[in-house]
């Protein structure tokens, strides 16, 4: 047996996220950022809150298209209902995540669950769109919700880690994703640290949601709303809380999709003439209405 030299990957660059709002959210956006257009094939990441919301209260976003990719929406606290133009209505709750797959385009909306707006309370979330391989961009649109029990949990180095999507050692998800891509959630109590295996061919970032750490190779601080963006020069990426208080990250990884990108607003095709007919289909109503 030949023993492989393993190594940990380096910090490409660290981006702050900077503030917009979507509808009635509170956004913090660390992709794309300045000098980072996407981390193919991630295109877009908005981490909404947390935010306190005063009993009636009205949040969210109203209606709106997207066409050729999926918005992965992964509900930290709060509540967060869906409603589409194919009669689709699902409530999102705390700790669970909504995978939608927009395919040949769909009209929904993203409003605090009525019971939410009623009671009050804090929204805070994150917003992942990936990117649809060609063949894939006008498929039927469908979600998912994948609650506890499809969200696999366990302990790593004194570490939780929550797999979304993809694989971690032994651990497996059953969800599905149209090209390959690792969604995990960690939470890495005070003075621990980890070093996990993602695939070589993988572009792959790190986001912190709470608490502060290190990173990479020669642990590169970043904290709170920062994105890490690793080099794709290792087979596995290493994380340090060296602070008093948890740190709370997500690690995403991915196979890059080696196809042109047309983007405008909530479509994302490989040809503008795509988008000019994604403009034209969701004008003429061919995407539906609620
Ligand atoms: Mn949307």
């Amino acid at each position: 047996m030949t023993k492989l030299n393993i190594k940990t990957r380096s910090i490409d660059k660290i981006a702050t996220a900077h503030q917009t709002r979507e509808g009635n959210f509170e956004v913090n956006r660390p992709l794309p950022s300045p000098g980072i257009n996407n981390i193919n094939p991630f295109l877009m990441l908005d981490n909404f809150g947390p935010t306190a919301i005063k009993p009636g209260e009205q949040g969210g976003v109203g209606e709106h298209p997207h066409r050729g990719f999926e918005t992965v929406t992964y509900l930290l606290s709060g509540e967060i209902e869906h409603k589409d133009s194919s009669g689709g209505q699902a409530i999102i709750k705390a700790g669970q995540v909504q995978w939608m797959t927009a395919g040949s385009g769909l009209v929904h909306s993203e409003l605090h669950s009525p019971e939410f707006t009623q009671k009050g309370g804090v929204i805070h979330g994150l917003q992942l769109w990936v990117n649809l391989p060609k063949k894939d961009k006008m498929t039927t649109p469908h979600y998912k919700i994948l609650g506890q029990d499809d969200i696999i949990s366990f302990q790593k180095d004194e570490i939780t880690v929550r797999i979304i999507a993809g694989e971690l050692d032994d651990h497996k998800s059953t969800t599905k994703t149209h090209t390959p891509v690792n969604y995990f959630h960690l939470t890495l109590p005070a003075g621990t640290q980890t070093e996990l295996k993602i695939p070589h061919t993988h572009n792959s970032f790190a986001y912190i949601i709470s608490g502060r750490g290190e990173f990479g190779e020669d642990s590169q601080k970043a904290k709170s709303t920062q994105l890490v963006l690793f080099k794709n020069d290792g087979e596995t990426v290493q994380i340090k809380n060296t602070e008093t208080e948890n740190l709370e990250v997500i690690l995403l990884s991915g196979e890059p999709i080696h196809e042109p990108i047309a983007s405008y607003g909530p479509f994302v095709m490989n040809s503008f003439d795509e988008i000019y007919e994604a403009i034209n289909d969701y004008q003429m109503g061919r995407m539906g209405s609620l």
